[in-house]
């Protein structure tokens, strides 16, 4: 029997899930501590308005020499941000960076008003949608479904998103 491309992504994310071992229901912190003790590495996650974070993607993660940072648009529903955050932690548990395409270094003037607090300096490798293919994108996103299903409480954003929709009625 052949088995298609689509279901061994599907058991590959379910297995990374489990691996987790992430409480369900989750809540954010949770989360993030579980990504942050797996990776050996603090995880932080920085509020930035939408004009860092551009194309519809609404995250961005910088990677430093002893941790990580998620910058995440702020203005948004609970739920939306946590999505976000989601996607980046699930790019991260995919080792997405090992294989980042393109321009990594961070725009330093943007940086530095959209979130004060980070050093531009001290950002190693800064990782957006362009430094993915189209596939990690989409593995991301579907990680990031996966977890967001197992939140409890509202879960809206995972359920009327009709491409989130699409890929949770598939598994
Ligand atoms: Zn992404």
């Amino acid at each position: 029997m052949r088995i298609s491309r689509q279901s061994r992504s599907s058991n590959h994310l379910r297995r990374i899930v489990a691996e987790m071992g992430i409480p369900v229901p989750w809540n954010r912190d949770q989360l993030v501590a579980g990504v942050a003790a797996r990776r050996g590495r603090p995880i932080h996650l920085v509020p930035v308005s939408h004009s860092l974070v551009q194309g519809g993607h609404s995250g961005l993660w910088l990677a430093r020499a002893e941790d990580d940072v998620i910058l995440y648009a702020a203005g948004t529903s609970d739920v939306h941000a946590t999505h976000i955050i989601c996607h980046e932690l699930a790019h991260m548990e995919l080792g997405h960076d090992r294989t980042a395409l393109g321009d990594r270094s961070v725009d330093a003037t943007a940086l530095s008003k959209a979130a004060p607090s980070v050093d531009p300096s001290s950002v190693v490798t800064a990782l957006g949608r362009s430094n993915y293919s189209s596939a990690q994108e989409y593995e991301a996103e579907l990680l990031a479904t996966l977890l967001m299903a197992r939140r409890g409480g509202n879960t809206s954003a995972a359920t009327t998103d009709p491409r989130a929709s699409r890929i949770l009625g598939s598994f």
